[in-house]
């Protein structure tokens, strides 16, 4: 999967604040772990993801191209754990090209379509939240883009340390 060491430091963890109340003492815990909130479209499947995802990647294969109706999807990747979601989503898993293989579960929301989390079957319960969704996205920061190989040749992103040629996602 991704070199996490690539992304450590980027990205939210880069953007956490501080409370001001505590200026000046010496802190004994951890800073909080972010916590994010995200919802469809429609509003009726909501989520929380709690700490800091380990990357923002972009991905430009043709199946987030499909799924999201734009030239590529942005994802936080996550550990499933991590994510709390209410209420109903459907499901649409993607086989590898003999069809025998579940590598990706695309979730989303059946009332409006909105695609919420891919699970990465083959990745260790790693999850990429769909970064559209979120309440606030204006902390989001890519720095990893993934299947170039499809990328469109208007797209070329500022800001990526990492440009891979393929990756599942
Ligand atoms: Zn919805
Ligand atoms: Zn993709």
């Amino acid at each position: 999967m991704f070199a996490r060491s690539v992304v450590v430091g980027q990205g939210y963890c880069a953007r956490m604040q501080t409370s001001s109340d505590d200026a000046g003492a010496v802190p004994v815990e951890p800073t909080p772990a972010a916590q994010l909130t995200g919802r469809c479209l429609c509003g009726s499947v909501t989520y929380e993801l709690t700490g800091a995802p380990f990357a923002t990647v972009v991905c430009h294969c043709d199946h987030c191209q499909r799924q999201s109706g734009g030239a590529f999807s942005v994802n936080l990747l996550a550990l499933g754990e991590q994510l709390d979601i209410a209420g109903e989503l459907q499901t649409y898993e993607e086989t590898d090209e003999q069809g025998d293989t579940v590598y990706v579960r695309r979730r989303f929301c059946g009332s409006c379509g909105s695609p919420i989390v891919s699970e990465l079957v083959q990745a260790g319960g790693t999850v990429a939240v769909k970064a559209g969704s979120l309440d606030d996205r204006s902390t989001v920061l890519p720095t990893v883009e993934v299947w170039c190989v499809d990328r469109q040749p208007w797209v070329s992103l500022p800001g990526m340390a990492v440009s891979l040629e393929r990756e599942s996602m």
